[in-house]
């Protein structure tokens, strides 16, 4: 039997393809059964040095992506339509009270005239207040839509919170 060549020796012979050392590694289990540690312990050292990402890694990143928008879809949608809500709220207001009906179509200037009178109540409070400040008033408008959005958020982020201490 030959004598086992150095391991870098027969390693080296190995990467060039060199004969000798390719019928040694065949010939020889105790020189191939190192020569393969040996080339394992390369590949774990190249891995540290570049950790590849497990095999689904996308794929489970791409899972946890479809699960985190839900609160924030929920959140958005419950925001704005509280926000449509306000708005249209203080739209309404400023119709009944101010709004130019000769901007509208006839059909929903009347329309907003049989709404007028079915509110007229509600609005005539709106309507002094209106015409005494309505810069405040609009002020106070839009601090209730960001009231109401902020109210939302919190509402919504201790759901999020629950639903995670929630086994
Ligand atoms: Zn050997």
């Amino acid at each position: 039997m030959n004598a086992c060549p150095e391991l870098e020796t027969l390693m080296v012979g190995v990467a060039e393809h060199d004969a000798d050392a390719l019928a040694h590694l065949r010939s020889c289990p105790d020189c191939a059964f190192l020569a393969e540690e040996h080339r394992q312990l390369e590949k774990d050292l190249t891995r540290l040095v570049d950790p590849l990402p497990p095999v689904d890694f996308v794929r489970s990143v791409m899972a946890r992506v479809a699960l985190e928008p839900a609160p924030v879809r929920l959140e958005l949608r419950t925001g704005l339509s509280i926000l449509a809500v306000t708005l249209m709220g203080a739209t309404l207001a400023f119709v009944a009270t101010h709004g130019s009906l000769g901007l509208l179509g006839t059909h929903a200037a009347s329309a907003i005239v049989v709404w007028r009178n079915f509110f007229f109540g509600a609005s005539e409070a709106l309507a002094a207040v209106w015409s005494t400040a309505a810069l405040p008033l609009a002020v106070a408008m839009a601090g209730i839509v960001v009231m109401s959005t902020l109210g939302v958020r919190r509402l919504a982020a201790h759901r999020v919170v629950e639903a995670q201490v929630r086994p």
